[in-house]
């Protein structure tokens, strides 16, 4: 492809990034609000109560407001980082309080993940499919590191998609995705399992099993190993270094999905060479 296009079609690529990171945003904000209501309302049915009365919440109702006066946020200040380094300042525009550094920070980080896998990829169907599977794993991040939660909402299609995008061997073989799909969810199942017989206490969630299931079904069983290794290592040294520099209890729940999710997107564009080098090491 000429240099030119190649170009065009990253910047663009980009800017669109930039955008779906606006979006990420709100998925972050709204879906665990949104999960938490329909509990709620589960529970209630369930003990024959009246359903808890509050106002509709969907990723696209109400518009967004500032959490801590109300005010509505214009079109004006809802573009993606222009708003918040130039318009707005980092502040918001009717009570001045202050807004977290982490949207932008997110919008840009996803820009220029998608802007590099146009780049590393081309105009391929593979970046269309790594885009879907990155956004989809920053979106995880983000939910898992406030809430503690990976929304099956997001899991699941992503494992489902990782499949169809496999019928025709775009990332991997169907046979490989397939049993990706099915050892992932079971070796963290068996962990858990075994550390909860072990020591009594429950080391990660339902949702990581099916988050390394969906990683499975995208890039295949022969995957797997180096991701559950990757994540592992990068887990425990940040745990460690969380545990001695912050004084965290050792007992608060480290959430294990980012590093799951990192270790993803590392082997997908850098997997065949990672496995390469690590069992050039073992023979
Ligand atoms: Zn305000």
């Amino acid at each position: 492809m000429p240099t030119e296009s190649l170009g065009t079609l990253v910047f663009l690529t980009g800017l669109i990034g930039v955008c779906v990171g606006s979006f990420i945003n709100v998925v972050v904000y709204r879906l665990p609000k949104m999960m938490e209501r329909e509990w709620q309302a589960q529970c209630a049915e369930l003990r024959n109560e009246p359903l808890p009365v509050s106002e509709k919440l969907t990723l696209s109702h109400p518009r967004s407001r500032c959490p801590q006066c109300g005010h509505q946020i214009t079109a004006i200040e809802n573009i993606p980082l222009i708003s918040y380094f130039l318009i707005l300042k980092g502040k918001c525009s009717s009570c001045k309080a202050p807004i977290s550094l982490r949207y932008p920070c997110i919008e840009a980080i996803t820009g220029t993940l998608s802007a590099y896998t146009a780049w590393h990829l081309g105009p391929t169907i593979y970046t269309a499919g790594a885009l879907l599977l990155i956004w989809s794993l920053i979106a995880l991040s983000a939910i898992d590191f406030d809430t503690q939660l990976l929304p099956d909402s997001i899991t699941q299609p992503l494992l489902w998609c990782g499949l169809l995008f496999n019928l025709n061997g775009t990332f991997t073989s169907l046979s490989n995705a397939l049993i990706g799909a099915m050892v992932g969810y079971l070796v963290l199942w068996s962990i858990f399992w075994l550390f909860k017989l072990a020591t009594g206490k429950e080391g990660m969630g339902y949702g990581d099993f099916k988050l390394l299931a969906a990683l499975g079904a995208w890039l295949g069983w022969t995957m797997l190993p180096a991701i559950v290794l990757l994540s592992s290592v990068v887990g425990a040294v940040v745990g460690l270094a969380l545990i001695t520099t912050a004084r965290r209890g050792r007992d608060i729940p480290i959430p294990f999905g980012p590093y799951l999710a990192a270790a993803g997107g590392i082997a997908l564009f850098w997997g065949p060479k990672l496995n390469q080098s690590y069992l050039g090491m073992l023979t």
